[in-house]
């Protein structure tokens, strides 16, 4: 695989900020009194014959061990790369690499995460017990918005487990990859476990189709999930894609109306709503409703700024198509009937007039055709529907087509039990407003906002990225000797 990735992928744009080349060495010639490179393209895998394996569960929780610290003392380093290339506030930059860092924290406990299991005298003088095993060489392709959280969710798990990793960061912000590929290298990883590529559909039809490649974990776009989970399964390989989102928020009338005001706004504007748990989507219940003008005096009193200005609240969006994408769908909105309570675009930013800013934007009397609450905005815009009680609002969720997370808003136990019974969503807060579970669990999306059977990080994460293989052995005694071939299937 390294060496298609020197030849094939020679066309592949590299990114800006390089700060680690791993090579593989080759076996020189020796001719005329000089150790000269070979010209073949033909190359034998050399194995130390004793093992066949490259690293120990213990030597590779050292590393992460180390991994760990390094990350630790440098979550400043890294947010200000990701604030350069990304947009978003220092303190939530800073929030991305935090959230990446407990995966890694979690990675460290990779000599209990990889037990595997045994059942001792299945029947007589036989046990049955399995291993848990690497499978390969992974992949790994992340979107542009978090650039440190995502793929610290797919290499550390992968190579933690055993495996080799080929990372593709977003080619929207490849820095923050690049700085944690050298400290991970300087953690002791050995050189070729993890390798970075990147690009766009080239790179990613490439990680698709290479028959080394054993399993690929995706984030980002239902457009270029579900592509990559169908070319990547067609090809054999085993995918997990997470994928876009619209997460209701559901505020019942006896919620704390302090607490969920000022959650709802948090969770619909910070990192310029460009979270796939942000939630975008409020559904006011019955007497509720009456609490929107503070809703919008609340989100109003939000700061737009560069991400790196002290007291900057919603930074810019990634681009000038993302920020004209967005007020196109603020306006089908207007278009298609519903009211316009703030509006953030033409917000003015001083000093930055050429950036990509969008402020908070509310619109409410939204209803399930309009394109506004159809699509995934993924910007600063809240959109809000009503309903008159809470099978209502449950509804109108289960018919949505995703399935990431949402939250419910309420003071009563039996509501909150009733929600999280019936709501068919993947991650579920209770007055939580953006429930990513910690890497102990996993990340559960389901329907629209997911393919795949294993999810990422936790247990399901050890399971994407290793296989089982179950070992059946019978010692008898000498007096037990099976003395006649038995041709009927045992049991
Ligand atoms: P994106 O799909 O544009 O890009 C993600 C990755 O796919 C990138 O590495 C990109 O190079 C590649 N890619 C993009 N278009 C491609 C194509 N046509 N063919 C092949 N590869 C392609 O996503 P994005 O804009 O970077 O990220 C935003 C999206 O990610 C939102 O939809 C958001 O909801 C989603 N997201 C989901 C989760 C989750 O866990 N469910 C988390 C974060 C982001």
């Amino acid at each position: 695989l390294l060496r298609s990735l020197r030849s094939k992928t020679a066309h592949i744009q590299l990114g800006r900020l390089c700060y680690s080349s791993s090579s593989v060495p080759t076996t020189k010639l020796f001719i005329d009194g000089k150790f000269v490179d070979s010209n073949t393209s033909e190359w034998l895998d050399i194995h130390n014959p004793a093992t066949n394996e490259v690293t120990s569960v213990l030597s590779r929780q050292q590393v992460f061990l180390r991994y760990q610290q390094i990350i630790k003392d440098n979550i400043k380093e890294l947010a200000k790369v990701i604030t350069l290339e990304q947009g978003k506030t220092l303190a939530d930059a800073e929030g991305d690499v935090y959230r990446g860092l407990q995966v890694v924290e979690h990675a460290c406990s990779i000599t209990s995460l990889m037990l595997g299991e045994t059942l001792p005298s299945i029947t007589k003088d036989m046990d049955t017990y399995t291993y848990r095993l690497p499978i390969g060489v992974c992949a790994g392709i992340a979107p542009f918005n978090f650039p440190a959280m995502i793929p610290l969710w797919m290499f550390p798990m992968g190579m933690v487990c055993g495996n080799t990793y080929l990372m593709k960061p977003s080619e929207r912000v490849p820095g923050c990859t690049m700085l944690l590929a050298k400290m991970i290298q300087d953690a002791g990883a050995p050189d070729g476990t993890l390798n970075i590529i990147h690009g766009q559909h080239a790179a990613v039809n490439f990680i698709c189709e290479h028959p080394a490649i054993k399993a690929i974990s995706f984030v980002g776009s239902n457009q270029a999930g579900e592509y990559i989970y169908e070319k990547g399964s067609k090809n054999g390989k085993r995918v997990q894609s997470n994928m876009g989102a619209k997460n209701h928020g559901v505020v019942m009338p006896d919620a704390n109306k302090e607490n969920t005001l000022n959650q709802l706004v948090g969770a619909a504007f910070g990192a310029a709503g460009q979270r796939c748990m942000a939630l975008s989507t409020a559904i006011f219940v019955g007497e509720s409703r009456e609490w929107l003008p503070e809703l919008v005096q609340r989100s109003k009193s939000l700061r737009v700024n560069a991400g790196d200005q002290p007291g900057a609240d919603v930074g810019p969006l990634i681009s000038p198509d993302a920020r004209n994408r967005v007020e196109s769908l603020i306006q089908s909105g207007v278009d298609e009937g519903a009211k316009l309570l703030l509006d953030g675009r033409n917000v003015k930013v001083k000093g930055y007039e050429n950036g990509n800013f969008v402020g908070p934007t509310i619109l409410s009397n939204v209803t399930p055709d309009m394109t506004c609450y159809k699509e995934e905005i993924f910007g600063p815009v809240l959109v809000v529907l009503e309903a008159d009680n809470l099978d209502e609002a449950i509804s109108l969720i289960n018919n949505n087509q995703y399935g990431n997370g949402t939250a419910i808003f309420t003071t009563n136990g039996a509501t909150a039990r009733k929600y999280t019974h019936e709501v068919d969503v993947g991650q579920i807060g209770v007055n939580v407003p953006i429930p990513v579970p910690l890497p102990m669990f996993s990340f559960t999306g389901s329907r629209g906002s997911f393919r795949g059977d294993t999810n990422f990080y936790g247990k399901q994460g050890i399971q994407f990225y290793t296989q089982i293989k179950t070992v059946t052995s019978q010692w008898k005694a000498e007096d037990a000797t099976v003395t006649t071939p038995a041709v009927t299937m045992p049991t």
